[in-house]
């Protein structure tokens, strides 16, 4: 169910860390998360999440800027939240159902009790309910 990373996630990784250290919102709470998401292209999209009560997360702006820029294939994905930016953030019940909506073999990299590693995001949520769009 886990994959090792690759040199590439380790990448993506960083990026989302420097977006949300550039962003970070330490007064509000507001930015506390960041995301990285790498399309099949290889373009990689970035977000931060919008606070609201549970809003907007980072991985749903990152995916939407990438949805919007037409992308609509998905490779792999990590948020990174924490005062110094460096825990790796599990996506949220929302984030998964998204996810296994629009990109169920896309990769997400997450803390397992085994360290980082990546799964695709329909094992994240097993026995999900499917929109008609897949
Ligand atoms: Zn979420």
């Amino acid at each position: 169910m886990f994959e090792e990373l690759k040199e590439e996630d380790f990448s993506l990784i960083q990026k989302a860390k420097d977006i949300i250290k550039a962003n970070y919102d330490s007064q509000n709470y507001r930015h506390t998360v960041g995301c990285a998401l790498r399309c099949a292209d290889g373009e990689i999209y970035l977000g931060v999440n919008v606070y609201l009560a549970h809003g907007a997360c980072a991985e749903m702006i990152a995916m939407g800027t990438a949805i919007t820029a037409g992308k609509r294939e998905f490779e792999c994905i990590v948020a990174i939240g924490g005062n110094n930016s460096d825990i790796i953030y599990s996506p949220c019940g929302n984030c998964r159902q998204m996810l296994m909506d629009y990109c169920p073999e896309c990769y997400v990299i997450i803390n397992t009790h085994e360290g980082v590693k990546k799964t695709k995001a329909k094992n994240l949520i097993p026995f999900a309910y499917e929109t008609p769009f897949n």
